[in-house]
C-alpha cells in the first residue's frame, strides 16, 4: 500500500549527518501517526554515506527507500529521481544536511490539509551563510524576477511539499537543465509559503560552490527566458543605428569641407567593439544551441545503480 507521506532527500557526502537526519525525520514522521516513507538518494557519494544509508535501510526497511545513483548527477536531478520514486499522497523535498529542520514538515502538512497543493518553506532567517552567498542569492532572484515570467518566491529553496496532483504535473517536465523551484512555480496550482529558520550546517561543507551556483543561475535564466537572445538583437539594432549616425556625421563633415574624422585608432576601436559584440552574440546563441543538443540526445536524466526498497 502506498504511504500517506513521502520525504525525499538527496545525499552527497553527508556521512556525518545522514544517520542523524534519518532519526530526526523518523521522530517527526512517527509523531504524525500516518504511514510514511523516506526516499534517500545517494548522488554518487564518495565517502561512507552509501554504507550508512544501506544500514539505515536494513534497520528500518519498512520506511526507508534508497536509490543509489551510478554517479553524481547533481542536486536538482537527485531530487527529481526522489520525486519520481516517491509514492506518497504528499511528497516533501528536503536537504539531508539538516539545514532545513525536519520539524517544519508538520507545518507544511498542515497547509496541505487546508487544501494547498504546493507548500514551500520560506527562509525567514538564515544562519551561518556568508554575506557573499546572501548577496549573490538576492541578486540572482532579482535577475530571474526581471527576466522571466515565472514568479519564484524570494527566499524559498527546494524545501517544499507537493500534493500528488501537482507532483504528477511536475513529473511530466523532463528537461535536462533543471531549476526545480521555478518549474514548481510554472505548474501553478494553489501554492503558499510557510516561514522557517534555516540553520547553519553543523558538519560537512556546502556542495554548492560559486561555480555550481553560477551554472544553476544559467539554467534558470536559459530555462525560463529567451531574454539574452533578444538582448543580442537589441545590441545589433543599436550598432546599426550608431553606424548610420556615424556615416551621416562623416558625410556632413565632408560636405562642410572640414578634415574627415578618421585615424587608425577610431577604426581599430570600432572593429574591436563590433567583433566583441558579435562573439558575445554567438556565445549566447551557443548557450541555447548547446542546451538544444542536450535535450535532443534524449539521454535518461539519471542512472540508478541499485534500489533498496521492501516490496
Ligand atoms: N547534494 C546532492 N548532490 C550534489 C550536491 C548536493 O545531492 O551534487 C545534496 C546535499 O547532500 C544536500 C543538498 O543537496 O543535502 C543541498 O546541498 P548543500 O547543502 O551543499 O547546498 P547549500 O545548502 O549549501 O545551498
Ligand atoms: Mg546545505
Amino acid at each position: 500500500m502506498n504511504p500517506r507521506f513521502s520525504v525525499v532527500a538527496p545525499v552527497y557526502n553527508e556521512e556525518q549527518l545522514v544517520e542523524k537526519f534519518y532519526q530526526r525525520v523518523r521522530d517527526v514522521m512517527e509523531g504524525l501517526g500516518k504511514s510514511w516513507e523516506l526516499v534517500l538518494i545517494n548522488d554518487g557519494c564518495r565517502d561512507k554515506s552509501p554504507e550508512l544509508m544501506d544500514a539505515i535501510h536494513a534497520q528500518d526497511p519498512e520506511h526507508v527507500v534508497i536509490l543509489h545513483f551510478a554517479r553524481n548527477f547533481g542536486h536538482q536531478i537527485a531530487i527529481t529521481a526522489g520525486m519520481d520514486h516517491a509514492r506518497g499522497d504528499a511528497v516533501v523535498v528536503i536537504d539531508s544536511d539538516l539545514q532545513d529542520p525536519p520539524e517544519v514538515i508538520p507545518d507544511l502538512i498542515a497547509k496541505w490539509r487546508e487544501g494547498y497543493e504546493v507548500v514551500y518553506a520560506v527562509r525567514a532567517e538564515r544562519e551561518g551563510e556568508t554575506w557573499f552567498k546572501l548577496f549573490t542569492a538576492r541578486l540572482f532572484y532579482r535577475i530571474i524576477q526581471a527576466l522571466t515570467d515565472v514568479v519564484i518566491p524570494m527566499e524559498a529553496g527546494d524545501f517544499r511539499l507537493l500534493d500528488r496532483n501537482a507532483l504528477e504535473a511536475l513529473k511530466r517536465m523532463r528537461e535536462r537543465h533543471r531549476f526545480v523551484r521555478a518549474m514548481v512555480s510554472w505548474i501553478g496550482f494553489r501554492q503558499i509559503g510557510v516561514p522557517y529558520k534555516r540553520h547553519a550546517r553543523t558538519a560537512g561543507e556546502t556542495k554548492y560552490p560559486f561555480r555550481k551556483m553560477f551554472r544553476l543561475a544559467l539554467d534558470a535564466i536559459t530555462g525560463f527566458s529567451v531574454f539574452p537572445l533578444k538582448l543580442t538583437q537589441w545590441f545589433g539594432m543599436a550598432a546599426v543605428g550608431l553606424g548610420i549616425l556615424l556615416a551621416l556625421i562623416l558625410l556632413v563633415i565632408r560636405l562642410g569641407g572640414a578634415a574627415p574624422l578618421a585615424g587608425q585608432g577610431l577604426t581599430a576601436s570600432l572593429v574591436l567593439f563590433m567583433g566583441g559584440v558579435q562573439l558575445l552574440g554567438i556565445g549566447i546563441l551557443g548557450e541555447y544551441v548547446g542546451r538544444i543538443y542536450d535535450e535532443i540526445r534524449d539521454r535518461p536524466l539519471y542512472i540508478v545503480r541499485e534500489i533498496k526498497r521492501r516490496e
